[in-house]
């Protein structure tokens, strides 16, 4: 006869698992492929990231980088600002970065200590280095859809679906967070793939109603645990973005993943979900970066 826990374990339904640890493998084994190719041309793609401060998790999210980057045979670039030096310091090293052939793709770690104007600071990188895609012209390229780069995290997000094939086609979205770098580039990107998107923020009305319509939810709030099981229909396609730390140090993100697990029929993880597809975007716009600089000089 067969054991209680064994029968309860087959009636129970589990989504799968969308593993970005696997996917971002994947990506990361193909742009390490194009930086071959690329330095049988004589061209080694170069990433400058540039960390103001001494924030403990941007200085992990700066580590995890430079770690992709010699993973991919990608040249990293690294400088340390302290948050004391003046606005103008800054901008002078984003203007030298901008001028130097060997570094194909400029980051700088978000956010800013307080005094420094994050938009200004975007607006000044050159937006054929800009390989987060935040410089207002790549935001433009993004709305019209003839972008040659995409923001790190939800094009990440892209990757993911695609790869486990699930098309957004036909699908209603819900998206919770309207920020520049994750909701509102998150909600374009699945308009183009023929979602219908809805955009949620602080001040929306009847927010368990509307995510609990979607057939995919990306939550991306920055609140740790925010969707619950009882927000979510039976069989969504669940895609949690936040990476929030709680106070006995675990990461967790914004989707309550215990409850949510058995309800959805897809499901990211936190830690290994989205984290590591930011990453990796972030490899392979290096390596779109150097190909398109380098075509315009041949
Ligand atoms: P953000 O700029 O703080 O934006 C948070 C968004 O959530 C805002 O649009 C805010 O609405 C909305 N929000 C806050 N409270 C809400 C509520 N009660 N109901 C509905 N919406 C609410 O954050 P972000 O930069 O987009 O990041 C979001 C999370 O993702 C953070 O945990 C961050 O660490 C994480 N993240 C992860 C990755 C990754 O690679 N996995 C990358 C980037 C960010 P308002 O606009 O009305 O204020």
């Amino acid at each position: 006869m067969k054991s209680k826990s064994l029968k309860k374990a087959r009636v129970m339904k589990m989504a799968q698992i969308l593993s970005g640890k696997e996917v971002s493998a994947a990506v990361k084994k193909k742009a390490a492929l194009e930086v071959e190719r690329l330095k049988e041309r004589g061209i080694v793609p170069g990433l400058a990231v540039i960390l103001v401060g001494d924030d403990p998790a941007s200085k992990v999210y700066v580590g995890n980088k430079k770690k992709a980057c010699e993973l991919c045979g990608i040249r990293s670039f690294e400088y340390l600002i302290p948050a004391s030096a003046s606005e103008d310091e800054l901008y002078s090293l984003v203007e030298k970065l901008n001028n130097d052939p060997e570094v194909n793709g400029i980051l700088c770690q978000l956010p800013l200590p307080e005094g420094f104007d994050e938009q200004r600071v975007i607006n000044t990188i050159k937006p054929e280095k800009d390989v987060d895609a935040f410089h207002p012209e790549n935001v433009g390229h993004i709305m019209i859809g003839d972008h040659t780069m995409l923001p790190c995290t939800p094009a990440g997000i892209m990757e993911m679906l695609d790869y486990y094939g699930i098309d957004p086609d036909g699908k209603s979205c819900v998206v919770i967070g309207r920020s520049n770098i994750v909701g509102k580039p998150m909600a374009m990107l699945m308009l183009q793939r023929n979602a219908t998107v809805t955009i949620c923020h602080s001040h929306t009305k009847g927010l368990k109603e509307i995510v609990s319509q979607a057939d995919i939810v990306v939550a991306s709030v920055g609140k740790p645990g925010f969707v619950t099981a009882d927000m979510i229909k039976e069989g969504a396609i669940v895609i949690d973005v936040g990476i929030n730390r709680l106070e006995n140090g675990k990461l967790c993100g914004d989707v309550d993943f215990e409850a949510c697990e058995p309800k959805a029929s897809y499901i990211t993880p936190v830690p290994g979900g989205v984290g590591p597809m930011t990453i990796a975007t972030l490899m392979q716009n290096t390596v779109t970066a150097a190909e398109i600089q380098n075509r315009k000089d041949d």
